[in-house]
């Protein structure tokens, strides 16, 4: 329901906090962030408030994740397929592949079915999941290839922000109906799902083009079609403040 990433210079588990906070307005049931530390990817989910999240993250953060992380992504939940509960919160990994998910994927029990088969099975009853376990089949080291693949397969609307394990710090996301801005700044860049979450750190964003494929680097943000040729963002500017 709610989706933040980001990769730059300062501490990303704040940055994603902070933006959860800040898309609470949206009703949601589940929260979980996912970030580099220490060259692996460390997730913490929860069902209930942000504040609960927050917490979780706190008590980790004195103990063993103390390092610093400037890589990450978060989502809030409303569920819509699969229950309220910690597993099924997002992110979700699977393999290489740590994703978040703002939507529904309509054929995701035929695929879950194929995944099946080749012995590929879920650990939660989202419909999200099967995205991650169709992206992790299909990548091979290239991510833009995979995605392609992927959304080539999955049916619905979507927006989905993506790590892969081999690939640190980078950010992969698209969307398909669900909404996506996005914008580069000197503290890194930084995606979400609504403007009130970049406006802290840009008021410069752009609305990311319905399947085109963002690459978040700490010092740029690329743009992308399907196959990989790069488009030129058209930038917007905010003229009110928060
Ligand atoms: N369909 C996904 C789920 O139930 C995502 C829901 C959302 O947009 O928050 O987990």
């Amino acid at each position: 329901c709610g989706i933040i990433g980001f990769t730059g210079y300062t501490e990303a588990k704040k940055v994603l906090i902070d933006g959860l906070t800040t898309l609470e307005y949206r009703g949601y049931d589940s929260a979980g962030i996912a970030f580099y530390q220490q060259g692996t990817i460390n997730t913490i989910k929860t069902t209930g408030k942000v504040s609960n999240l927050a917490e979780k993250v706190k008590a980790l953060d004195t103990l063993e994740l103390q390092a610093e992380s400037s890589c990450g992504i978060g989502h809030t939940r409303w569920a819509t397929h699969g229950g309220v509960t910690d597993t099924n919160a997002h992110p979700h990994t699977a393999g290489k592949v740590t994703l978040i998910h703002n939507g529904i994927i309509e054929n995701y029990r035929e695929l879950e079915l194929l995944l099946k088969k080749e012995g590929r099975n879920p650990i939660s009853q989202t419909d999200t999941e099967i995205a991650a376990l169709l992206l992790d089949s299909l990548y091979e080291g290239d991510a833009i290839k995979a995605i392609k693949q992927t959304v080539e397969l999955i049916e619905g609307a979507y927006a989905f922000c993506i790590l892969f394990a081999d690939q640190p710090e980078v950010i992969y996301s698209l969307r398909n109906s669900s909404p996506l801005v996005a914008c580069h700044t000197k503290e890194g860049s930084i995606i979400a799902s609504d403007m009130v979450a970049l406006i802290d750190y840009s008021k410069d964003y752009f609305v990311v083009p319905e399947m085109h494929i963002v690459t978040l680097m700490k010092d740029k943000v690329k743009l992308t079609d399907l196959d990989g040729n790069l488009v030129c963002p058209r930038m917007l500017h905010v003229t009110w403040d928060m």
